[in-house]
């Protein structure tokens, strides 16, 4: 039977022959020449004067936390529909993560009701630019500086992606980004902060190699981390810089055949749109059911299973999740994450792929309104023209 993933890398360019030059030259630790290779080319695409690259894109977020001096106490606002790690990276400091409701057309951070959100513990905005969509930057910068705040990019799944014009990274205090195995470009794990602060990239570099002062050799005048990525990360992450042109290309077009093939649906999903003044780059291309809950979403997903095609659900807002937990109700969160579906978004995704994808999400949906007495004409035809 046919099986198609939900994510893999794409490994086709320079990285086999860099990481063999790491493992001939036995420059295998974080120390060689990939990483300022990677770092440079990461900041030039980014259009940042700074890149600094760590083991993961968690120890990023963490790391541009300490680099701005987050404290025990301190409270960051952020979206209550993200991946946990946005509100992980907050709590390892100490400080509390102070979720808002999204929108509804790209479950990004709501900026019209961070203000109400805003106390005198408030210290910054992450503003997470989910499933490729940037966020609304301008609003968000907007408040920060009405505020006093600062305002981080969480980029891990938006390499590329533009307000603008202009490229996420480099559209607030700093950015991060995820090179997890799933995300646009990869190094198997590794992170990177992007910054036009030198003095904030100075305070990254420090607190990233143990606290290690630059100047002098095991002298530590501070409590550091070990986040430093390898030279064979860096090794793998060149070569995916290196594509990662035609990989956004070849993302786009996935995407419109994807509009395409669902294009007759919209009776029962909703299909991704983009804001006038955005670029997204479809890290996951995502679709939500008009109608039904988390279990009607899961049940869909459980028939595609069936038909080979991976699937995911989108995130779970964060004040459902036992650390997080809250009795306040998000509204755009709670009915809009329960419905989505991310749908295999890769580079191995053919245009037949996608036909036979879409062709499968008809039945899967007819069959589950059918299954649960919510027959109605679009779900009898489907079965119909499916036996
Ligand atoms: C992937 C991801 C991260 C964390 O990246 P890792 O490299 O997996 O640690 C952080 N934030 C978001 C929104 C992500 O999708």
């Amino acid at each position: 039977m046919k099986r198609i993933a939900v994510a893999k890398p794409k490994l086709a360019g320079n990285e086999r022959q860099y990481v063999l030059d790491c493992l001939d030259t036995n420059w295998i630790s974080s120390n060689g020449k990939y990483i300022p290779a990677f770092e440079e080319s990461f900041a030039d695409f980014c259009g940042v004067k700074h890149a600094v690259a760590t083991n993961n894109g968690t120890t990023a977020l963490h790391l541009a936390l300490v680099g701005l001096g987050l404290q025990p106490g301190d409270e960051v606002i952020i979206p209550t529909v993200t991946y946990i790690a946005t509100a992980n990276a907050i709590r390892y400091c100490g400080a509390v993560p102070v979720l808002v409701d999204v929108c509804p057309d790209n479950m990004n951070i709501d900026s019209s009701v961070i203000e109400a959100k805003i106390t005198s513990r408030t210290k910054g905005i992450i503003a997470v630019h989910l499933y490729g969509h940037p966020a609304e930057m301008e609003a968000l910068n907007q408040i920060a500086e009405k505020h006093g705040l600062w305002v981080v990019e969480d980029a891990a799944e938006a390499h590329g992606a533009e307000v603008s014009g202009q490229r996420v990274g480099g559209l607030s205090n700093c950015g991060i980004f995820s090179f997890f195995g799933n995300k646009i470009v990869t190094t198997g794990e590794g992170g990177i902060i992007t910054t036009n602060d030198s003095e904030l990239a100075s305070r990254l570099v420090l607190h990233r190699g143990q606290g290690m002062d630059v100047n002098r050799r095991y002298w530590f005048p501070v409590v550091g981390y070990n986040y430093r990525m390898t030279n064979i990360q860096a090794a793998i992450g060149l070569a995916q810089m290196e594509r990662i042109t035609s990989y956004l290309e070849e993302r786009e077009q996935l995407a419109q055949w994807y509009s395409e093939a669902l294009s007759d649906m919209g009776d029962e999903i909703v299909l991704p749109s983009t804001r006038s003044w955005a670029k997204q780059v479809f890290w996951m291309y995502n679709i939500f059911l008009k109608d039904g809950d988390a279990e009607t979403r899961d049940a869909v997903m459980s028939e595609l299973g069936n038909a080979g095609i991976e699937t995911r659900p989108v995130f779970y807002p964060m004040h459902v999740m036992p650390p997080y937990y809250e009795q306040a109700s998000y509204p755009v969160a709670d009915t809009w994450s329960a419905r989505g579906i991310n749908l295999p978004t890769h580079l191995e995704v053919s245009r037949s792929d996608v036909e036979y994808i879409a062709s499968k999400l008809r039945l899967a949906i007819a069959t589950v309104s059918d299954n649960r007495g919510l027959t109605s004409p679009v779900a009898e035809r489907r079965l119909r023209d499916a036996a």
